[in-house]
């Protein structure tokens, strides 16, 4: 099988790859390096992951070109990823020594303490749409505890997968620390039977989470999952109206809609509604949809062209179930300029799909108490944000929304030291944060009598 990645500004192949016939015997290396690596000292740990930092900082410009043509986001944004990756890094470099230390406990026992140990080789599936930070926001704790890694990444970004694993050798790690496996999804289930895999990670689809799940149950292997949301962004009467609306429009439309916590439900009082619909209606018209290496692109061409057209067919659904096209989008190859529509709350409660690109809705509330109903009748819970200037009464409300990551007065976004992950068909499990350093250890417990 060969695996093609293509640029999907223009269509051009940019490279090919083979499967990979002997995948095992990747896994066998990892193996091997797992005997050395899970006894490398923790400063040693840490020393190489400062040179990947330092590394992914100073290429960046190189590493993102390679991102944008591989998935069509913009230079400026994939450059935003990449500084985030190290970013990222540091802080665990910064907190790893401390937090994995071990915990004493004064108990019957003469002698008790808890430590966090590796476990051995973790499976990691991810997708393309943040190559970089969807899997090394994983990786690097979880090489930092002394786990090494194996990723399939999605095959429309195997160039930089590629580039990836190369990163990790410059910085110093040994071979078999992080390696990529080049499978189709019909080779999953042997690699999680394996019995050096610990454990196994998701990002992408609910499809893709169930089968993986399901598997990990099959096998007893700890998961972790980190699926699709479908973020509502909840705007009070008393907001700030121009904030929000700039926010709402930037995180619906930034990576051209292709983020699991983007704002996919704008739901808005009625009372302000017709305000923020002027308001975003003419940011959205402003939008510059195009080349990702122009420096005035907003977003460029969604990843796949089956994915533009899976947008397109899901617009048709919702307008053919009675969603009202306020700004009508166009589709070029991969390229889709923004739609907004509108939607009733019972549309925007039976459309259980994930909009994976560049359309926004909005949602008529009649009072602050519908806003925040309608906010929670979703499958899923991995962000939500509401807008009010009164931060007391904000407070309060953000938790009667049942999402993992709420925001007031902000879009959702992850950041390092913040625990990261959903509930309900968001997933389960966190990244992020010291959560990320612990998902894949054996948190063992030692008593001395
Ligand atoms: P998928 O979820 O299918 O792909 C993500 C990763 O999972 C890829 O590496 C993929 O590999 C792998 N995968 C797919 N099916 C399985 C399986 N049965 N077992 C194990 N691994 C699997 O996403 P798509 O790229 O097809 O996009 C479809 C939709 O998924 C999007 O429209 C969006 O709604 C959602 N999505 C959500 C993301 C998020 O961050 N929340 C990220 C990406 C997608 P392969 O490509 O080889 O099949």
């Amino acid at each position: 099988m060969t695996f093609k990645s293509v640029n999907p500004a223009n269509g051009e192949i940019l490279a090919s790859f083979e499967e990979d016939v002997d995948y095992f015997s990747k896994i066998r290396e990892a193996e091997r390096t797992y005997n050395r690596w899970k006894t490398a000292d923790i400063i040693e740990r840490i020393r190489l992951t400062l040179n990947l930092a330092n590394i992914l900082e100073a290429r960046k410009t190189e590493l993102a070109k390679e991102i944008s043509l591989e998935m069509g986001k913009t230079l400026k944004s994939a450059t935003a990823e990449i500084e985030k990756c190290a970013v990222t890094a540091k802080y665990y470099c910064h907190v790893a020594e401390e937090q994995t230390r071990s915990v004493e406990i004064n108990n019957y026992a003469h002698k008790a303490y808890y430590r966090y140990e590796s476990q051995g080789g973790i499976l990691a599936v991810m997708p393309w749409n943040f190559p970089y930070w969807q899997a090394l926001r994983f990786a690097i704790p979880t090489i930092l505890t002394g786990n090494v890694v194996l990723l399939k990444h999605a095959p429309n970004v195997f160039m930089s997968a590629t580039t990836l694993e190369k990163l990790f050798m410059e910085a110093g790690f040994e071979q078999g620390v992080f390696q990529n496996l080049f499978v189709d999804i019909d080779k999953i289930e042997s690699i999680v039977a394996d019995p050096f895999i610990k454990g196994v990670t998701l990002t992408g689809s609910n499809l893709a989470g169930s089968s993986l799940a399901s598997l990990a149950g099959k096998y007893l292997k700890k998961s972790v999952l980190e699926l699709g949301g479908s973020d509502p962004f909840v705007v009070l009467a008393d907001a700030n109206i121009e904030n929000a609306a700039t926010f709402a429009v930037k995180s619906r439309f930034q990576n051209a809609g292709q983020t699991c916590i983007a704002a996919k439900r704008w739901i808005v009082v009625e009372e302000v509604y017709e305000e923020f619909l002027d308001n975003v209606s003419d940011k959205i018209k402003k939008l510059k949809a195009g080349d990702p290496f122009e420096a005035d692109t907003d977003f460029g061409p969604v990843a796949r062209l089956d994915l533009a057209e899976k947008i397109e067919g899901q617009i048709d659904y919702l307008v053919n179930k009675g969603a009202i096209k306020l700004i009508s989008g166009v589709r070029k190859g991969c390229l889709l300029t923004p739609t907004l529509l509108e939607l009733n709350r019972e549309l925007s409660h039976s459309f259980t799909e994930e909009l994976f690109g560049p359309v926004a809705c909005i949602i008529k509330a009649k009072d602050t108490e519908e806003a925040i109903e309608i906010a929670n009748e979703t499958s899923f819970g991995l962000g939500a944000s509401l807008w009010t200037q009164d931060l007391e009464n904000g407070e309060k409300l953000l938790k009667k929304l049942n999402a993992g990551n709420v925001y007031l007065n902000s879009m959702v976004k992850s950041d390092a030291s913040m625990p990261f992950g959903g509930i309900n068909q968001s997933g389960y499990g966190r990244e992020l944060g010291v959560y990320g350093l612990y998902e894949f250890c054996n948190v063992k417990s030692y008593i001395i009598e």
